[in-house]
């Protein structure tokens, strides 16, 4: 079976981002980026997929600037085959997200598309969700297990208070959580050889899909800093200040 990945180039977690002075965004100068966490997950079980010998080729797929590259050779190094960049600067909602992969899946035709559950720098939670509705497919959220069985998937769910096991059939879009497994590391000699593997650059205008956007940002703020903590000497200043100065108790 093909498998598709989308993945997408974020801020790297490590970071501590700085909101711009005009609150229009995040400044992304000089900032280190990164593979979406929940992305690097996806592609590791594809890899997985593969290795069972299930999977038969794995393609991955980022919409975002030309220095997304770096992201779609890390993914080829941990294990994909070829890569697709969908070329754009613009600042892209799930949406329009979801439907420039809609038009990659009508023209590879996968049997399984596995997302992350959100990235990490704007935390929507929505394009494994809106390209399941687009493309028809079944669809599993919040992935802790993966099994592929037959001409189904069986999508083990992290859901509030436990877990819930859903089969689907295939095609189907899958969205990782956390605990489906721990990505590998990129080894130097398949960093080497990924930079032999093909990668195509598509833009959304040669897809024919508009990415005209519905949603604005009005303003994006810092959280409130926090005052600074004090020390107490007793377990009864303690009590003292957590009945009189913060009424908690
Ligand atoms: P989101 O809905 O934005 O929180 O993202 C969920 C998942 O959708 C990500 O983990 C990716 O797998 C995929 N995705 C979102 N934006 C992009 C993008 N620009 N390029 C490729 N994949 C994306």
């Amino acid at each position: 079976m093909k498998i598709i990945v989308p993945v997408k180039r974020v801020v790297d977690y490590n970071v501590k981002v700085r909101v711009k002075a005009d609150q229009s965004g995040v400044d992304l100068a000089n900032v280190k980026m990164a593979m979406n966490p929940f992305c690097e997950i996806a592609v590791e079980e594809a890899v997985r997929l593969k290795e069972k010998g299930i999977a038969s080729e794995i393609v991955v797929v980022s919409v975002g600037p030309n220095t997304a590259q770096e992201q779609l050779r890390t993914a080829l190094a941990l294990g994909a085959d070829r890569a697709i960049l969908i070329e754009s600067n613009d600042e892209l909602n799930s949406l329009a997200v979801a439907k420039l992969l809609k038009a990659v899946v009508d023209k590879e035709q996968p049997q399984l598309v596995i997302l992350g559950k959100q990235a990490i720098d704007s935390d929507n939670n929505q394009t494994g969700q809106m390209l399941a509705a687009l493309t028809g497919f079944a669809q599993g959220t919040f992935a802790s297990k993966v099994e592929v069985a037959g001409d189904s998937v069986n999508v083990t769910r992290e859901i509030d208070g436990g877990l819930q096991t859903v089969a689907l059939k295939l095609p189907a879009i899958v969205t990782t959580d956390l605990r489906l497994n721990e990505p590998r590391y990129a080894s130097l000699p398949n960093i080497m050889k990924a930079k032999k593997k093909p990668l195509e650059t598509v833009t959304p205008d040669g897809l024919g899909v508009s990415t005209a956007s519905t949603v604005k940002v009005l303003k994006v703020e810092a959280p409130a800093t926090r005052s600074a903590g004090i020390k107490v000497g007793s377990v009864a200043e303690l009590v003292e200040k957590l009945k009189n100065e913060a009424k908690v108790i």
